[in-house]
């Protein structure tokens, strides 16, 4: 089984390498290469004979590397088509797509995706990385985490061949790293990394870098290195927003081929705002859930399960879900109760939603008003005292709030 895998590898770099050297070459030099193993990412193979050796090591090392490294580091899921697009990360999404079409001959090289975790960098990276690849397909592209990279640099020295380590990285044509904070306070990585940069850049090669925070908030990361990061461009991936979330969760659905009811993906959209990997796992949980004991995925299922998954972080409900609950409620659009409309109709559900916001979220007055139509913490303030009037002298308006509360509070 391991020798087909190997086999297979190595045929796929045959073709490639076929493609680039004479057909005499091709037959003398590669033909009797056989593929013995592969383990741990390592293709190992058998040549003839010592001068053999040196003379592929002499001529042909290069292409050799290449084609290896083309057997690369990137998952096909983290593709574009599968990055949803929105507010929070418009502009890195496109500055990567620029950056895909030519890469290392746009202004933003590097190219620097920073945001929290989980917001997609890494998967934006890739997509960066898997189009290159398709887009040039002689061009060398690598995706690397910085640990590894680290980790690689250390055996290089314990092993006395930190030129190799150097040279291999200085002749890609893509360098993607990905979590490049973990670099803080490893000068000698740093060092290291900065004649590799500037080698690249100089050539033209594209630079793709990840971090959890922005440069100027990057500590333990030399002065040189952040100034060199300011020379392309810095983007941004922010949390997603509603729509987005919504988006991304029905674009996961669709692609896993599963039938999710469009209430329970709203439901998780809704109350999951931190960021998309725990909208993934929630989703997750839920399939699973519902796979193991043969439950078929509801609403009610949905709200257990959200209960259990989140009760460690002490989750609380989100503005946007009392809002969407509201305007189930009383059949308004969602959009009319964010919007600045006076209409009665919608004035009283905004004022319902602010109420239950205040009783229910920690926000401050000022936020619960911007995501009502824009309005100020005075308006917010208000709305709560009418809603708190009415409930005193109007039985059945009470009735309605009451049941609105059962609706909104997630253990019901
Ligand atoms: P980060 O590297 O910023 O921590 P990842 O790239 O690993 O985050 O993303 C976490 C998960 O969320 C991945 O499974 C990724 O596919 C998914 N994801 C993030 N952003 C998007 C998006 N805009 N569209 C679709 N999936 C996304
Ligand atoms: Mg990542």
């Amino acid at each position: 089984m391991k020798e087909k895998t190997a086999e297979t590898v190595w045929k796929n770099c045959l073709r490639v390498i076929q493609d680039n050297v004479s057909p005499q070459n091709f037959a003398t030099w590669f033909e009797p290469i056989k593929a013995i193993k592969i383990q741990d990412n390592v293709l190992n193979i058998q040549v003839p004979s010592q001068f053999f050796y040196e003379w592929l090591e002499e001529h042909y090392i290069t292409i050799i590397k290449k084609v290896i490294l083309k057997e690369s580091q990137l998952n096909p899921n983290y593709c574009f088509d599968n990055f949803v697009e929105g507010d929070c990360n418009r502009l890195a999404r496109s500055a990567g797509y620029a950056v895909s079409q030519k890469p290392g001959g746009t202004a933003f090289n590097p190219l620097l995706l920073y945001g929290g975790v989980g917001l997609g960098k890494t998967h934006l990276a890739q997509a960066i990385g898997i189009d290159i690849k398709k887009n040039f397909p002689n061009k060398t592209v690598l995706y690397v985490q910085s640990e590894k990279f680290i980790a690689q640099f250390i055996d290089s020295i314990k092993n006395n061949n930190q030129n190799d380590f150097v040279h291999f990285y200085q002749m890609i044509d893509t360098l993607i790293i990905d979590d490049i904070q973990y670099l803080a306070g490893k000068e000698k990585t740093q060092d290291v990394f900065f004649h590799i940069f500037n080698h690249l850049h100089q050539l033209g090669k594209q630079i793709i870098l990840t971090a959890d925070r922005a440069p100027v908030e990057m500590q333990g990361i030399e002065q040189r290195l952040l100034s060199r990061f300011k020379w392309g461009l810095s983007a941004d991936l922010q949390t997603p927003g509603l729509e987005t979330r919504i988006a991304i969760l029905e674009k996961k659905v669709y692609n896993e081929g599963i039938q999710l009811p469009k209430e329970v993906c709203e439901y998780l959209a809704y109350s999951i705002t931190s960021n998309v990997r725990e909208l993934e796992g929630a989703l997750i949980s839920l399939l699973a859930q519902s796979s193991l004991n043969k439950k078929t995925i509801t609403l009610e299922l949905a709200k257990q399960m959200i209960d259990k998954f989140v009760k460690s972080t002490a989750r609380e409900v989100s503005i946007d879900y009392i809002q969407k609950v509201v305007c189930d409620y009383f059949d308004l659009n969602i959009d009319l109760m964010k919007s600045k409309t006076r209409k009665r109709e919608v004035v009283q559900a905004r004022q319902i939603a602010m109420y239950f916001a205040k009783c229910m979220t920690k926000s401050s007055l000022a936020t619960i008003g911007m995501h009502c139509g824009g309005k100020d913490h005075a308006t917010v303030l208000h709305a709560c005292r009418t809603v708190n009037n009415l409930m005193d002298t109007d039985k059945r308006f009470k009735a309605y709030i009451e049941e609105l509360d059962k609706k909104i509070s997630i253990n019901n």
